[in-house]
């Protein structure tokens, strides 16, 4: 006989183990199915090239179960400020925590880190049974359960299956859901340097006509900087030595980021944006990359992906009790998909006009500079604006 599960949640990355720690707190069961490994302890002290910026919302999903009081507070860096620009300084504008009053915008963490935090908290929960370097094979959907045959010769039945494998979701791919996807043939390097500048609480990005240059501030005089362009400008700056590519950054970035002591790292990657045309099917829901990819200049990725986790979990809590529930009951299914597709396609028409208006013609690039200026000056649109980009609105 298979062992039931109320959910599998296939991928085991930070959107995947914040809903099966959410579900494994409500009393559920749920097979966390990860084809890498289990995350291990961070022993370096170095920063990790990938970053993401968890807005209030994500903090406060990940302090609801526990995973917070994992992050140290050395490996995280708040920010208070936000600035941007255009490159020929027509528009600026400016957000300030303090204004909006709030202690704080939110942190800049490393994915290892939030991941190992998450994944911390699971070993916890008896509920939660995470099963590692395997993948799915088939899915079975009957009309009460679904079948998961995993590549390892197990078989989980469960009531729900989520994909949350990333934006190559092999659920996605089994459950015939097609996806509507963009390359913008560009690449964002990421590069880790350390700054004369002492630690900060700004991030800021100037926008140019190849792509922003963004500055993200991580602890101490640390910063990972993101600096999109054309595939094969990004791929020469990427192959470029330690010395020469700090160099080019204090040459092209904004005299603002100050002196750079060095770099420590890089890493490049091509930007697409994909979003799938539907969020759930019987007994499935897809949450995270595999539902929706957006243009990383936002830095909403990862924060989007934790709200699905929070509205998924909140319909299936509200409508099933452990003991007497069938998590893959459409109507909370529905609902979930109701709230947030508007929500993702909301932040992609915004990152898109963004990304359009400064990286097309002048006249464009003009009307955005102006754009930003305005916003500038409309006090309530921007904290509209900005109480979104929080995951407040
Ligand atoms: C350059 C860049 C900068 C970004 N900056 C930010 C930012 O500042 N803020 C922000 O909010 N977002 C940011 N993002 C987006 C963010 O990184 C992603 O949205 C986030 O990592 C998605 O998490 P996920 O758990 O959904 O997917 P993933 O991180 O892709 O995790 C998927 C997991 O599933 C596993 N898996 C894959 N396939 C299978 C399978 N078949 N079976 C089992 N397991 C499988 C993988 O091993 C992995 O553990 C950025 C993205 C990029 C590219």
């Amino acid at each position: 006989m298979n062992q039931h599960f109320d959910a599998i949640i296939v991928g085991g990355g930070m959107v995947g183990s914040a809903l099966a720690a959410a579900l494994g707190q409500g009393g559920y069961s749920v097979a966390l199915v990860e084809s890498g490994s289990e995350p291990g302890a961070i022993e370096d002290d170095a920063f990790d090239l990938r970053v993401s910026s968890l807005n209030l919302a994500a903090q406060r999903l990940l302090e609801s179960v526990g995973a917070w009081a994992h992050i140290p507070a050395e490996r995280r860096c708040i920010f208070r400020h936000i600035h941007a620009w255009d490159i020929h300084g027509h528009g600026e504008t400016h957000f300030d925590a303090e204004a909006l009053g709030l202690d704080d915008f939110g942190s800049f963490v490393e994915n290892r880190v939030i991941r190992r935090a998450l994944w911390r908290c699971l070993a916890s929960l008896p509920g939660v049974e995470p099963i590692c370097r395997t993948r799915p094979l088939a899915l079975i959907t009957g009309s009460e359960r679904v079948l998961v045959e995993l590549d390892n010769g197990r078989m989980l039945s469960g009531s729900l299956v989520v994909g949350a494998d990333g934006a190559r979701s092999e659920i996605r791919e089994l459950a015939g859901i097609d996806v509507d996807a963009l390359d913008y043939g560009q690449r964002a390097l990421i590069i880790n340097v350390v700054t004369q500048r002492p630690q900060q609480d700004v991030s800021w990005q100037r926008f140019t006509p190849e792509g922003p240059q963004a500055m993200l501030p991580l602890p101490g005089p640390h910063a990972s900087l993101v600096w999109y362009g054309e595939p094969k400008a990004t791929r020469d700056r990427e192959a470029l030595s330690d010395e020469a590519l700090r160099q080019a950054i204090e040459r092209e970035f904004p005299a603002r980021l100050g002196g750079l002591k060095e770099v420590t790292g890089r890493a490049s990657f091509p930007i697409r944006r994909q979003h799938a045309r539907h969020y759930t099917a019987p007994r499935l829901a897809l949450v995270g990359d595999a539902a929706h990819v957006i243009h990383p200049l936002a830095g909403q990725g990862l924060n989007l992906g934790l709200q699905d986790v929070t509205a998924l979990a909140d319909l299936l809590t509200a409508a099933h009790t452990p003991q007497h529930g069938d998590l893959g009951a459409p109507g909370p299914l529905r609902r979930y998909a109701w709230q947030r597709r508007p929500q993702t396609l909301a932040m992609i028409a915004a990152t898109e006009v963004f990304h359009r208006v400064f990286t097309g013609n002048a006249m464009l690039r003009s009307a955005g500079a102006a754009g930003l200026a305005v916003a500038e000056r409309l006090g309530p649109a921007k904290q509209f604006m900005m109480r979104r980009a929080l995951g407040l609105q």
